[in-house]
């Protein structure tokens, strides 16, 4: 913290929008009552130089909203639990009154106890009948007190948070081939590539400042090949673009592992020492040619032939994707094949080669090491897994469950199926970002005992039995990890409002509430436990932190300086090699029709951040981008009688919604976009619920929807 005037400060920190880590700084001010953000400058850390984009510079005063919760609140006696369609009403509050944090922490903690001692008589009762979702906005320290709470307050594993709607299928197909869920190479190291293979992904939008990188690296010479299904900016930077069909990422991409193979562009020595399974993938993709997989994916043969031998050839190719990989019910065979591309070639293990699936929230990739996830504890290791699971029941004091638990969207289904009768949310809001959002806010209704620990009335929060007020971002301290790997610090810079307190410190209490003797005052004592249990991270003490502001993992001592690129030597599997896992194309679990002819991809808009709950409070966000909106083709349009600006409805078998329509040919013909940000026009009440099912991921981008005009 800097004293820059009378009655001004400047506080260093981090953005709290995307898994890039942008650091920054918020300039403070007195303000009435207190004191305000009025400014937002970039810092020059490792990840930003001192970028920002629009949403790190002028997406603050969310903090300041008068929406924000300031006092704990339980649901009235006799209350229904209606699900919102629509914004949330301002008569939100009738259904709840106002209680003293003593009275909501017990009726939150009582309530949740007993669930899980069957003292309320209940014939469905036990840990497994309780779930919480943790959240990847929060601090790798409230992530892993989370889901510690889960484990030992609560009793099982059914723990998990947006990263199962988000890379889990990355994740599973990583984890089974190179050993490792993180990224290989970090978004810097675009500038020593020779070729930028981007696929699922728009970073322009998504990651922002990580997306001038890789246009800085195409303007000194790097090859870009931009594939995904919408053409978006950065194909404007692109060597090449392959706009493929919706849904056949596959096809594609076999087909490219096809042509190296069929080509003699494989890496002989690397597949050899350093793989395994390479005869599998080879009689796999035998079939797969690119005459053969060009109908199925519409990427001319001879162009797939020549991203592939660019992709092989090349001194150093590097891989990032987004959720246009990992969101589909084959999500997890989609980064299989990325995984093959870069063992068969040996394009891993090098500056500016490797794998980067690009993580979204600001700490995914944290709150995942730190065991936010039902089949894993700290640092990925298998509940399972006798001799893990041994350790942290030793460090934690208690036998754990070594069972999985459930995902998401399981928890939701056994929720409405009366299998699980609490929940426990904090900071996450899934009545806006699960599928089939009328299953999944009937599911919340449905609960006996639902804790929602947030800053604003939610979708979801206005089901809860019991609403805890949070702290915003700019509210706490606490550590992030982001997309790179990089272990950051942000600090402080203002006070909660009104009654609401720090997230850890209500975490503490629910934890008392529920039996555990938690003393936790300071997120260090969180961390230093953590780096304990945690080889990846043992070498970054708190102290070092707050000297250095970032350091990158594995890093195994104080003396090290973390390791930007792994996988150098092996990959840590029990063989040290990387695997080969094969994958052919499937067809989605919704494809279109006659009824229901066209194709919905969801996605994010610059401005806005997920499920809009922040920047839909920001001013200048909202002021760019206020109301919901559906992208078509022109040629669509036309086709369908309609025009851009004009409302028109949106229907799938699930629901429907009316949005403004807006023409956008970067959209593919057959195929409409719809950010999810907007509670007045939610995207998921028409998306699909089935899951891929290795990395139990929702398809969000695609399902079959009809488009009619609003008479
Ligand atoms: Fe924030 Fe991401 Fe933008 Fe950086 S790129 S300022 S982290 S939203």
């Amino acid at each position: 913290e800097t004293v820059t005037g009378p009655g001004e400060r400047q506080v260093d920190s981090l953005c709290p929008f995307c898994g890039v880590g942008c650091q920054l700084s918020f300039q403070i001010e007195k303000a009435p009552g207190g004191e305000r953000i009025v400014s937002v400058d970039g810092r020059d850390g490792p990840a930003n130089h001192g970028r920002l984009c629009v949403k790190g510079r002028f997406g603050f005063d969310y903090v300041a909203s008068p929406e924000r919760l300031t006092v704990p609140l339980v649901r009235k006696p006799g209350a229904p639990k209606r699900p919102v369609f629509g914004r949330v009403p301002a008569n939100w509050r009738e259904q709840f009154r106002e209680a003293s944090w003593d009275e909501a922490l017990e009726i939150a903690g009582g309530g949740l106890a007993a669930i899980r001692d069957g003292t309320d008589g209940h014939p469905v009762h036990g840990p497994r009948a309780l779930a919480g979702f943790g959240s990847a906005k929060g601090s790798n320290e409230e992530a892993y007190l989370f889901q510690k709470l889960v484990r030992t307050g609560f009793g099982s594993n059914n723990v998990d948070h947006c990263t199962r709607l988000c890379h889990a299928s990355s994740v599973a197909a990583l984890l089974e081939g190179i050993g490792s869920g993180a990224v290989s190479n970090q978004v810097a190291d675009v500038m020593q590539a020779g070729l930028i293979f981007v696929i699922g992904a728009n970073p322009t939008v998504n990651h922002p400042v990580a997306a001038t990188w890789i246009k800085n690296a195409a303007r000194r010479g790097a090859k870009l090949v931009v594939a995904d299904p919408r053409r978006t900016e950065l194909a404007r930077h692109a060597t090449r673009v392959l706009q493929f069909r919706p849904d056949t990422d596959v096809a594609l991409l076999d087909a490219m592992l096809h042509t190296i193979i069929a080509e003699g562009l494989v890496d002989e020595a690397f597949v050899r020492e350093r793989t395994r399974d390479f005869d599998a993938l080879r009689k796999a993709v035998a079939h797969c040619s690119p005459e053969a997989m060009a109908p199925v994916c519409g990427i001319p043969a001879e162009l797939i032939r020549e991203v592939a031998r660019d992709y092989a050839r090349s001194r150093a190719s590097m891989i990032l994707w987004g959720m246009g990989i990992s969101q589909h019910v084959h999500g997890t065979d989609n980064a299989r094949c990325l995984i093959a591309l870069a063992l068969v070639t040996g394009q891993i293990g090098r500056p500016g080669t490797g794998l980067h699936p690009l993580r979204g929230q600001n700490n995914v990739q944290g709150a995942s090491d730190a065991g936010l996830i039902p089949m894993m504890l700290p640092d990925y290791h298998r509940v399972g897994d006798a001799q893990a699971a041994a350790a942290f029941e030793r460090a934690w004091g208690m036998a754990l469950d070594r069972e999985p638990g459930l995902t998401v969207v399981e928890i939701m289904n056994a929720a409405l199926a009366g299998e699980i009768r609490g929940l426990y949310v904090m900071g996450e809001n899934p009545a806006m970002s699960d599928p089939d959002l009328h299953h999944a806010r009937a599911a919340l209704a449905s609960l006996e005992m639902l804790v929602v620990q947030d800053i604003f009335p939610t979708e979801t929060a206005v089901l809860a039995d019991v609403i805890l007020p949070a702290s915003a971002f700019p509210e706490k301290t606490g550590s992030f990890t982001n997309t790179d790997r990089i272990v950051q610090l942000a600090r402080q810079a203002l006070q909660p409002p009104g009654q609401a307190r720090q997230d850890l410190a209500i975490l503490v209490d629910i934890a008392r509430r529920l039996g555990l003797d938690w003393t936790y005052a300071h997120p260090r004592e969180v961390f230093e436990e953590m780096r304990g249990l945690m080889p990846s991270i043992h070498g970054i003490s708190w102290e070092r932190l707050e000297r250095e502001g970032a350091v990158t993992y594995p890093c195994p001592d104080e003396t090290s300086s973390g390791e930007p690129v792994v996988f150098r030597e092996r990959f840590p599997t029990a063989d040290g090699r990387g695997r080969f896992v094969p994958a052919l194309p499937s067809p989605g679990a919704e494809l279109p029709d006659a009824d229901w002819p066209m194709t919905l991809i969801t996605g994010r808009q610059l401005e806005h951040w997920h499920t809009g709950a922040m920047t839909r409070r920001a001013t200048v966000l909202d002021a760019i981008e206020p109301h919901p909106t559906v992208s078509l083709n022109p040629r669509d349009l036309a086709v369908l009688g309609l025009a851009a600006g004009e409302r028109i409805r949106v229907a799938s078998r699930r629901g429907e919604i009316a949005l403004v329509a807006r023409a956008d040919d970067g959209v593919p013909v057959g195929s409409v976009f719809i950010p999810f940000a907007y509670a007045e026009a939610a995207a998921n009440l028409l998306t699909h619920p089935a899951l891929d099912p290795f990395g139990k991921i929702p398809g969000f981008k695609h399902c079959a929807v009809r488009v009619t005009a609003i008479h």
